[in-house]
């Protein structure tokens, strides 16, 4: 997608600090993180939101959920604990128009969510 600030960041238009790539997804810091550990998981693909997620190729789908273990483990947060999340559409608080996986870790998460 031409504008998507998501697709820019995979095409290297926009600098992200990279976490890890494959040929299918893309992962790199949030640049507003919101704990010591803040993540964003994004298919290649352009997708806008959960709700299109059967647009997604299911391959694609489960490399993400795959990859997110590996990612924990890598920073450090497998053990004590971490915290996946989803934000879909206005009233789930999303903001950028490309699915995306937050994965948050390094302090003691909250519930209720904001
Ligand atoms: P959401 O509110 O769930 O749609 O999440 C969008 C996330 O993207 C927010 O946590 C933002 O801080 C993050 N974000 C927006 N622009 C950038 C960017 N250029 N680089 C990295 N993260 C970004
Ligand atoms: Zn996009």
């Amino acid at each position: 997608m031409e504008n998507c600030i998501f697709c820019k960041i995979i095409r290297g238009e926009i600098p992200a600090k990279k976490e890890y790539e494959s040929d299918s997804i893309f992962v790199f810091h949030d640049i507003t993180p919101q704990a010591p550990i803040h993540l964003l998981i994004i298919p290649k693909t352009h997708i806008t939101s959960m709700n299109e997620i059967g647009n997604l190729d299911p391959k694609v789908t489960n490399e993400i959920f795959q990859v997110i273990p590996k990612l924990a483990e890598k920073n450090g947060i497998l053990e004590k604990g971490y915290r996946v999340v989803n934000n879909c559409g206005n009233y789930g608080g999303q903001t950028v128009g490309h699915l995306h996986f937050h994965l948050l870790g390094g302090r003691h998460m909250v519930w209720p969510p904001g």
